[in-house]
């Protein structure tokens, strides 16, 4: 038999901040926290695999965070570990929750009875996607032009390998935002090592929200990635925060806001 409940009664999945900003940008942090819901114990990992980046995008909220403020944004994001329900993944994914991630096993999600990954997808991936689907089509009715902005961080080290890249710029079919970021990035300060769709890209799934939420709605997106190694000290965030904020909001001054699907 399934667990009935994950969640303790009345506590939300997701979090907002900044509701009442004025700027054209919804900031999305899916990775944001590496909390598990007492009711599933520690999912059989010990202390240091539940506070590493299989859990979770180190760093990735503060940075969030500085954006929001930065560019006036509201910012959506879970308040759940990704190893609980990754919401960057539809349910039909196998990755949505994932019995292996990297070189970690993750007994708590071997062998779920179906009932339990219903109940997963009940209280943590289906409130997210609604309260973001909520968010924006609110500010459709209002007549608000949006952007999407989705904030990650990633692992220098992955499978024993050494990533160069420190900044990727990820975009699935609309790469508009995308390019016109990379395209700022092409005349400012080589500050980071900022690449394209790395160090993944569509073909490895991860540009779920990106397609669900920005284009299905027909409105501008894009998914930042920075080497979590650059997001440890509060002033390294503040430094990558303002590069980037710089970065997107003299883009975004070249790309029309959507808000509905042509
Ligand atoms: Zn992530």
């Amino acid at each position: 038999m399934g667990k009935l409940s994950l969640l303790a009664p009345g506590e939300s999945a997701i979090a907002i901040e900044n509701k009442a900003a004025l700027g054209k940008f919804v900031i999305v942090c899916e990775h944001a926290s590496h909390l598990i819901p007492p009711s599933l114990g520690d999912l059989g990992l010990d202390a240091s695999a539940r506070s590493s980046h299989i859990a979770w995008d180190p760093g990735a909220l503060e940075l969030a965070r500085y954006l929001s403020s930065s560019l006036d944004a509201v910012l959506y994001y879970q308040r759940f570990s990704r190893l609980v329900y990754d919401c960057n993944r539809p349910p039909e994914a196998v990755s949505a929750i994932v019995g292996k991630s990297e070189i970690y096993d993750v007994p708590g999600n071997q062998s779920m009875p179906e009932a339990d990954r219903l109940t997963r997808i009940n209280e943590i991936y289906l409130p997210f996607r609604d309260g973001l689907s909520e968010i924006l089509a609110s500010r459709k009715a209002q007549g608000r032009g949006t952007m999407l902005v989705t904030v990650h961080s990633f692992t220098p080290v992955y499978f024993g390998k050494k990533r160069e890249v420190e900044i990727g710029i990820l975009h699935d079919s609309d790469t508009t935002l995308a390019d016109a970021i990379l395209a700022e990035f092409e005349g400012a300060d080589r500050k980071y090592v900022v690449m394209r769709n790395q160090p993944y890209g569509p073909a490895d799934g991860v540009t779920h929200t990106l397609v669900e939420h920005g284009i299905a709605n027909g409105i501008p997106n894009v998914m930042i990635e920075v080497r979590n190694d650059l997001l440890v000290a509060a002033d390294d965030q503040a430094a990558v925060g303002s590069y980037l904020s710089r970065l997107i909001g003299k883009a975004a001054s070249t790309v029309k806001a959507g808000q509905t699907v042509s």
